[in-house]
């Protein structure tokens, strides 16, 4: 396993090509508005090393009996899917922000899964590339992207349909050694971060999709790749000189980016799928349903930044025994708990692929999911509430070092007399960037869109629901069609 430090040197010697507010950034790794997205991905190198965190963290591979970082784990039993959900709320709790480095390990599982029942079908070898490929990421302990969204254009029509064919990427060429592929892939989390990715297509696909029917990994910086950076809330504040309080997060963050596939030669042997429309359905609904899962942890983990935060801002208020604040706090509890159950659910309810990894119970990742379009925003509406304004209408950081200001900011901006006024200013800011600055990306929007917008989860659970079965049910109560 690698060391945070062997992480970081690994990356400086990766030649992506990342373009940032309108210009091509040279060293991604020392650039400080993305820097801090790369110390959350290191946190899941860094926390494996620790002995408290062994068993959380590490796990002997099922591919080659190594001991490894959970995060290139597949899962063998419904407690490594416990284990993951715990984790991702451990990992929460040290970034307070998105760690990115989830997105591979749930990609990793549903290729595997899905490559061994389309080699069922089939006759084809995907199943075998991608153990060979995957056993070669465990051991050099690298970070993959899972890069499923594409850019949809008309969202009425189909791949195929579109006016512009490169809305959802495609195969543009076939050759004898590998194929060719253009197209973009929308919010990648993490890209900048990672060493590899492993493209998927988005939606269920007819045999007219054919073309878009694929699935392949790559080096992040394959040649005719490139990222535009995704812009965040607040992020030219990391830009100002001595960026510390207004920042919010000092050390932590996370990011997306578009990501341009211009004509990528992929070889035969990092293959998963190529044109097997049928299994195109399969591939997206176990990615997606691990993806869900995962919000049961991560959203939680930051949760619990959150409400400590927003537990010292009525401290530093002075209003801590307020009946109304300690219930409020208590309802913050009470959703990120639930979160937090319904990520255990899934992951206890889980059950054996036949290619012999563990997958979460569908139904209830679903449900975690749906729960996480929803409960963030109710702490996150709580959180602010207890805050209060001056979250959003304090002077800045330079104000604050300003000679003439100084005093008056400090004497102003107290709350109780025992706390500096600039301990109630940090944690107010760290309110601020969860609820509305960079990590509110993480928080807020991608818990509504991220791992499928809410539409998607219902139409999942109005499949798994078993209505039927729940008519019967009433019917027998009920004494309907009963013989007499
Ligand atoms: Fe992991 Fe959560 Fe970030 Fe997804 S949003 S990559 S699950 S931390
Ligand atoms: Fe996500």
């Amino acid at each position: 396993m690698k060391t945070r430090e062997e992480y970081i040197e690994s990356l400086k010697k990766l030649n992506l090509e990342v373009y940032l507010l309108g210009e091509k950034v040279e060293d991604p790794t020392e650039h400080p508005i993305i820097k801090p997205s790369m110390n959350s991905v290191a946190m899941t190198y860094e926390l494996a090393q620790q002995p408290e965190y062994e068993d959380l963290m590490t796990v002997t591979s099922s591919l080659n009996g190594e001991k490894i970082n959970r995060f290139t784990h597949l899962h063998q039993s419904t407690d490594d899917l416990v284990k993951k959900v715990k984790m991702q709320r451990l990992l929460g709790q040290k970034t307070a922000s998105c760690f990115q480095r989830c997105v591979g390990l749930d990609a990793a599982n549903a290729v595997f899964s899905t490559t061994y029942e389309c080699d069922e079908a089939h006759g084809t070898h995907y199943h075998e590339n991608f153990k060979k490929y995957w056993d070669r990421i465990q051991r050099e302990d690298l970070v993959v992207d899972g890069a499923m969204t594409d850019t949809k254009g008309d969202r009425a029509l189909s791949p195929s349909q579109q006016a512009d064919p490169d809305m959802y990427l495609r195969v543009v060429e076939r050759r004898e050694d590998g194929i060719v592929v253009r197209g973009a892939k929308a919010h990648q989390t993490g890209i900048i971060n990672s060493h590899e990715v492993i493209v998927m297509p988005t939606i269920a696909l007819r045999p007219e999709d054919k073309d878009y029917a694929v699935a392949f990994a790559l080096p992040a910086d394959a040649k005719g790749i490139f990222m535009i950076y995704g812009r965040q809330s607040c992020d030219t504040r990391k830009l100002e000189p001595n960026a510390d309080i207004d920042v919010g997060n000092k050390n932590f963050g996370g990011h997306e980016a578009l990501m341009i596939f211009d004509d990528v030669f992929v070889p035969n042997e990092l293959i998963f799928m190529n044109g097997e429309t049928d299994f195109a359905g399969m591939l997206v609904e176990r990615f997606a349903s691990y993806h869900r899962q995962s919000y049961g942890g991560c959203k939680v983990g930051v949760g619990d930044v959150l409400i400590g935060a927003t537990a010292l801002a009525a401290d530093y208020n002075g209003v801590p025994k307020a009946s109304h604040i300690k219930d409020k706090i208590i309802e913050m509890n009470h959703l990120n708990e639930s979160l937090y159950s319904c990520g255990i659910a899934c992951s206890c309810e889980g059950c054996a692929t036949k290619a012999g990894n563990y997958y979460v119970d569908t139904l209830l990742a679903n449900v975690c999911k749906q729960n996480v379009t929803r409960m963030p925003y109710e702490i996150t509406r709580l959180a602010e509430d207890i805050a209060g304004g001056l979250m959003v209408t304090m002077p800045s950081q330079q104000d604050f070092d300003n000679e003439k200001l100084k005093p008056y900011i400090e004497k102003y901006l107290k709350g109780t007399d025992d706390v500096p006024t600039e301990d109630r200013m940090r944690i107010l800011r760290l309110i601020e960037n969860i609820t509305l600055g960079t990590a509110a990306v993480g928080y807020r929007t991608e818990s509504m869109h991220g791992a499928g917008s809410p539409q998607a989860q219902r139409i999942m659970i109005g499949r798994q629901a078993n209505v039927a079965h729940k008519k019967e049910l009433a019917k027998e109560i009920a004494g309907i069609n009963k013989k007499k």
